[in-house]
């Protein structure tokens, strides 16, 4: 469970650099902006015109110092992907979902169905549905039901004109599922956007469903939001299943699907 508290921790870490590093970078900006201005407005004098853009050059060197600092960080994020059983991921992790969402939500799992083994980087996974309580914790104040439940499903590449990437076929079906106030179609078509929240400065980063949505895609899958307002918000993983499926025939099923890292 530390290990896992850690991960949030992480991801309000990756909040806090990034809007510190939108502040810089604005700044830097500002200054470029405000150089050229002056060199358009009056572009007449050679040694004022050098002595502006130089400046210009300078802020626009550490901001590409600062953006190379904020990639080298995300590169950072290793993915180690497993082939694993998500039934077993997501009842290891049970505790930590029924203490995320608190006494007034609800928990339900339903974690029974026999399923393929998928391959995804299992810590990444965690994160994902973590950030999917902790929204559905956000969206029903005055408590309500969470269900997290897996089934398979089948994607149909027609239906998803902008991923040409993306096979048709059987995948692994990870739901969320709320009973809060759900999505209007504007937030729904912007969620996965990095930094969109509509929730107070402080309280949303805008970051929990981009990693949702990163995470889902690199694994080679899909993901989707379908919400109603005032009834709720279900997202749905669609999880690539794994060619490999040798650990999972093994017949000691106690076997450690997933190793500590
Ligand atoms: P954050 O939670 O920090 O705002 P997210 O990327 O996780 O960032 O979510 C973006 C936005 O999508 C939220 O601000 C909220 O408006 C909406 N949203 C996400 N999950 C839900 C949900 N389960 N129910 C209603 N709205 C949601």
């Amino acid at each position: 469970a530390e290990e896992r508290l850690n991960q949030s921790q992480k991801m309000e870490a990756i909040g806090q650099l990034t809007g510190g590093v939108a502040h810089d970078f604005n700044n830097l900006l500002t200054i470029i902006i405000g150089n050229l201005d002056m060199i358009v407005r009056k572009p007449e004098n050679p040694q004022r015109v050098e002595r502006l853009a130089t400046s210009a050059m300078t802020a626009a060197r550490r901001a590409a110092e600062v953006t190379e600092k904020l990639l080298s960080f995300s590169r950072r994020q290793l993915v180690r992907p497993e082939t694993v059983n998500p039934n077993r991921l997501l009842k290891d992790f049970q505790a930590l979902l029924r203490r995320a969402v608190g006494e007034t939500v609800e928990i339900r799992f339903d974690l029974d169905a026999v399923l393929d083994p998928v391959r995804l980087d299992p810590g990444q996974f965690e994160s994902a549905v973590l950030n999917l309580a902790v929204n559905a914790r956000d969206a029903m104040p005055n408590g309500g039901v969470l269900t997290v439940k897996t089934c398979n499903g089948h994607l149909d590449a027609a239906e998803i004109p902008d991923r040409p990437d993306l096979q048709p076929g059987a995948y692994v079906l990870v739901s969320v599922t709320d009973t809060g106030q759900g999505m209007e179609a504007a937030t729904r078509n912007r969620a996965f956007e990095p930094f969109f929240t509509t929730k107070d400065v402080g309280k949303g980063t805008g970051l929990g469903l981009s990693q949702v949505y990163g995470f889902v895609r690199q694994a080679g899958g899909h993901a989707q939001i379908k919400s109603e307002v005032g009834r709720g918000t279900s997202v749905e993983l669609y999880l690539p299943r794994s060619a490999e499926r040798a650990a999972e025939a093994r017949p000691d099923n106690a076997l450690p699907l997933r190793q500590a890292v």
